[in-house]
């Protein structure tokens, strides 16, 4: 893997951005501390920030502070910014969208920005049968519209969703992610009809991970036909990794498995490839990995290099059961947004960013995986292309570490190191760079994140 060539990473024409961690005061510095006083006295206090350095400038493999720190980034915005923070074809593409005019409505008097990106997407996403797909701007409002679809071609309720999973934060979503805190607690009632079976979790299935995938899906299709009844099923859904659950891999055979039970009884398969999508795990989209072909596939972060847009995609007769009107919003597929999705997926086939992602866990899983022989707390390193972790147990054991995560991720903060946690457990930090991360920021993050391990 060579560096980020500079026009992946840089504004056109503009500054130059250094493509190095820089670090001029104690992170976060003075400045971004008195921001975030203003921020603590504005901005309700639900909205928390990982790491409260205030930026200026982002692109290629770094973000710059306002104090004029320039920090690694190994999160990309959560699995957003995959083509960089200020990819040259998205800002040339949006900056000429903007100008031209920022919003008619597509409802209302459409343009074609919107129907590239639907040709685009019906191109990228598996199988070759004739598909459409339809524009939002968040990632669970495509998950709630691929609910919507779903009832709508079946004309049944239920919807079935995993142990670990996460969808959003609107009411069906949160109902439909796992985790209580900090994502459900205090916000209910959620929303009925919502059913919750298991996952294969290699690393913690109790009778161990060659048993995980024939277990986890016999027991999920059990409780399917037992408690729920197949033909009351909708629609399943699933990430093909599960993101904020801790990039955990359903052990192989499990999604096939789950795929052909959906077939055979007429339920609707979603994969939620939210934050899996476009390019992050060495594929365009990580179901690819054992062949399955969605019915419907819900995308977002990392489809418009930072732009607010999101999409369910699949097949045209599941798509078009939705009646004229039913399926919208006031900003779904925005103008600018669109330009600057066709300005990503074009940045993504021009760099080659699938080949970048292999070459990205390619570094990573080797270095971590040594890392493991040398420190007993992490229990398990895994992940595909850039979408990467380590999950961190108690020594000798596997009890979930979620202090010595949270130290770790401190302790990579005050480097000038920005690494992500995640988990059901809250002992799993996550690796997602922007995957125009140039090599040598790479190794040197890898540095630090073994220094931190050696001095907890
Ligand atoms: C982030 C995420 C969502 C929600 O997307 P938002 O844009 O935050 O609404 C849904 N599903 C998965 C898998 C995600 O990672």
């Amino acid at each position: 893997m060579s560096a980020a060539p500079s026009s992946a990473g840089q504004l056109p024409g503009g500054p130059s951005l250094p493509q190095e961690r820089r670090l001029v005061t104690a992170v976060p510095g003075p400045k971004s501390q008195e921001l975030q006083a203003r921020k603590l006295a504005a901005v309700a206090a639900g909205v928390g920030t990982t790491l409260p350095v205030y930026i200026t400038r982002a692109g290629g493999g770094v973000v710059e502070d306002v104090d004029g720190n320039s920090l690694i980034d190994f999160g990309a915005g959560i699995a957003v910014t995959n083509v960089g923070n200020s990819a040259k074809a998205v800002v040339e593409r949006a900056a000429a969208q903007l100008a031209a005019f920022t919003h008619t409505c597509f409802m209302v008097t459409p343009y074609e920005g919107y129907v590239a990106v639907a040709e685009q997407l019906n191109e990228l996403t598996p199988g070759d049968h004739e598909k459409r797909s339809a524009l939002f701007n968040s990632g669970a409002e495509a998950v709630e519209n691929a609910v919507k679809i779903a009832r709508a071609y079946t004309k049944r309720t239920a919807v079935v969703v995993f142990d670990h999973g996460y969808h959003g934060r609107t009411n069906l979503t949160m109902g439909m992610t796992a985790k209580n805190m900090p994502y459900k607690h205090g916000f209910g009632p959620f929303a009925p009809e919502v059913y919750r079976v298991p996952v294969a979790y290699p690393y913690r299935w109790l009778t161990g991970a060659e048993n995980a995938a024939a277990d986890a899906a016999a027991q999920a299709i059990d409780m399917i036909n037992k408690q729920i009844g197949a033909e009351n099923v909708a629609a399943i859904v699933i990430e093909p990794i599960l993101g904020e659950g801790g990039f955990i891999e359903p052990a192989k055979g499990f999604l096939p498995a789950i795929v052909e039970f959906a077939k055979a009884n007429g339920i609707v398969f979603v994969a939620d490839e939210i934050q899996t999508g476009f390019c992050r795990t060495g594929q365009w989209f990580a179901c690819e990995d054992e062949g399955i072909v969605p019915d419907l596939i819900t995308t977002a972060k990392g489809i418009a290099g930072g732009l607010p847009l999101a999409a369910v995609t699949g097949r045209a007769e599941i798509m078009d059961a939705a009646h004229a009107g039913g399926l919208g919003g006031t900003y779904g597929g925005n103008p600018v947004a669109c330009a600057a999705a066709l300005g990503s997926i074009e940045t993504m086939k021009e760099l080659d960013l699938n080949a970048k992602a292999q070459a990205i866990g390619a570094t990573m899983l080797p270095r971590l995986r040594a890392m493991q022989e040398k420190f007993d707390i992490i229990g398990d390193v895994r992940g595909r292309g850039a979408m990467i972790a380590v999950e961190l147990v108690k020594p000798g054991s596997k009890d979930p570490n979620p202090e010595a995560t949270a130290a770790l991720a401190k302790a990579c903060h005050a480097e000038g190191l920005l690494v992500l946690t995640a988990g059901t457990y809250g002992n799993v930090l996550r690796f997602l760079p922007p995957l125009v991360m140039p090599e040598h920021l790479l190794a040197e993050g890898l540095d630090i994140l073994e220094t931190a391990f050696a001095g907890l």
